[in-house]
């Protein structure tokens, strides 16, 4: 266990990386702010879960990643309920495929500011805390669309590209104050955000759900096979420890070789 006594907020925690990320820091005895969308029977099962399972305290924030108010109150609520928030994952992230002279100007000024615009807010929030009591984690979950682009995810590319600069950027500045800013960027990982795009991608490309999967999905993976939602955990976790603490504004790919290529 070496997170005891440490609190995370993750944000898009309620499905997905995000639940899988908050679940690997509550198992190494973090305290967790759950964030998210969903069902709210649902979300308490989830956050009772964590609790009874790993022994922690788990609080639940509403908070909406379009609101910047919101957002520094989910700050805000980790730190009055467990003293602190020594992790910060930002993690919260949607997807829509079109091309780019049809793609609703609505859904780009919603993953600009779920994708990127939110990390910056909770990283304002959170830092001044960290630099108070001297050490941080904050991890940005980035994606291989961070480092190569794909047709037809203007926004989501742009928003990728975007996250991998405020994490290097945040890193700098917060260097000598015992935080570390890193982004992890996955390949596609087997999560309802994958599943969700499949349809948009047969329409837009003219192709069978199969050809999706295997043609557009597995094709950009070297190793033919979808990157596990507990992979990207672990390397989560492993940020978090002491062997860790000199790497910072680093973009780490787990993504089968895709960005080799
Ligand atoms: P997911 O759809 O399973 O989870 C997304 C989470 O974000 C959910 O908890 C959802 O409720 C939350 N969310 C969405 N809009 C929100 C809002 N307005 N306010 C608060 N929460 C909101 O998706 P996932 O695949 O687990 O994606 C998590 C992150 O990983 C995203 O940033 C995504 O871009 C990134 N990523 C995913 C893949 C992949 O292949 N699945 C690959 C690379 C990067």
């Amino acid at each position: 266990m070496i997170l005891t006594s440490k609190a995370a907020v993750i944000t898009g925690s309620t499905s997905g990386i995000g639940l899988a990320i908050a679940r690997a820091l509550a198992k190494e005895g973090a305290n967790i702010v759950l964030n998210g969308l969903g069902d709210e029977a649902e979300i308490e099962k989830t956050r009772a879960g964590i609790e009874s399972e790993f022994g922690v305290k788990a609080v639940y924030s509403p908070a909406n990643m379009l609101k910047a108010d919101e957002i520094e109150e989910m700050v805000r609520l980790g730190e009055r309920s467990f003293g602190s928030v020594d992790i910060l994952v930002n993690n919260a992230g949607i997807q829509f495929v079109s091309p780019v002279e049809d793609f609703p100007v609505e859904k780009w000024d919603q993953i600009i500011a779920i994708n990127l615009t939110s990390a910056f807010h909770a990283i304002r929030a959170a830092v001044p805390g960290m630099k108070a009591r001297k050490w941080g984690r904050i991890i940005n979950t980035a994606s291989a669309h961070s480092l190569v682009a794909s047709p037809f995810k203007s926004a989501y590319v742009a928003a990728k590209h975007g996250i991998a600069g405020l994490t290097k950027t945040v890193a700098l500045e917060v260097a000598t104050h015992g935080i570390t800013v890193n982004c992890i960027s996955p390949g596609y990982v087997w999560t309802p955000l994958v599943e969700r795009q499949i349809p948009d991608t047969m329409k837009a490309r003219g192709l069978t759900k199969e050809q999706v999967i295997n043609d557009v999905l597995l094709e950009a993976q070297p190793t033919k096979q979808f990157v596990t939602v507990d992979q990207v955990a672990g390397l989560a976790v492993f940020l978090c420890s002491d062997a860790a603490s000199q790497m910072s504004g680093a973009n780490l790919s787990m993504d089968g070789g895709w960005t080799a290529k």
